[in-house]
């Protein structure tokens, strides 16, 4: 299986202009070959992707992030030394839905987590939003 790494980036930071550059496959873009990916396992920073599709069977697409660089791994060993099209179509899936791409973009995440927690603290007890903020800002209670 092929690796792929986009190196000094991260999911937080990449752009649609940046895929474009790693990858020969342009069509990667439109919304109707990535609204039915979804993750046959996800966890923090990783995740193992396929789609639903009327043609022939999707391969299985790893994508994880540590060490400000992506990797992507793909089962249909696409020699070219780029991302083949199956590996930026699950790029742009995670960087196009929230819903995966909370998995991978700290900010994104963060500001989450902050969100729930101001309107969980503000609805049960407005005095603990000081601490509440803090300690999320300070990453000690995530
Ligand atoms: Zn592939």
């Amino acid at each position: 299986m092929n690796e792929y790494v986009l190196s000094d980036t991260n999911i937080s930071n990449l752009s649609v202009f940046d895929l474009l550059k790693h990858t020969a496959h342009a069509g990667f873009m439109e919304q109707e070959n990535i609204q039915d990916i979804y993750p046959l396992t996800i966890e923090l920073n990783t995740g193992i992707f396929t789609r639903d599709t009327s043609a022939a069977g999707f391969p299985e697409v790893t994508v994880s992030q540590f060490n400000d660089s992506v990797y992507a791994s793909c089962s249909c060993n696409n020699p070219s030394g780029k991302l083949c099209v199956h590996q930026a179509e699950v790029i742009y899936c995670i960087l196009e839905q929230n819903s995966y791409r909370i998995f991978f973009d700290n900010k994104l995440r963060h500001a989450k987590l902050l969100a729930a927690a101001r309107n969980t603290a503000w609805r049960r007890n407005p005095t603990l939003i000081p601490t509440f903020i803090c300690d999320i800002t300070a990453d000690r209670s995530i």
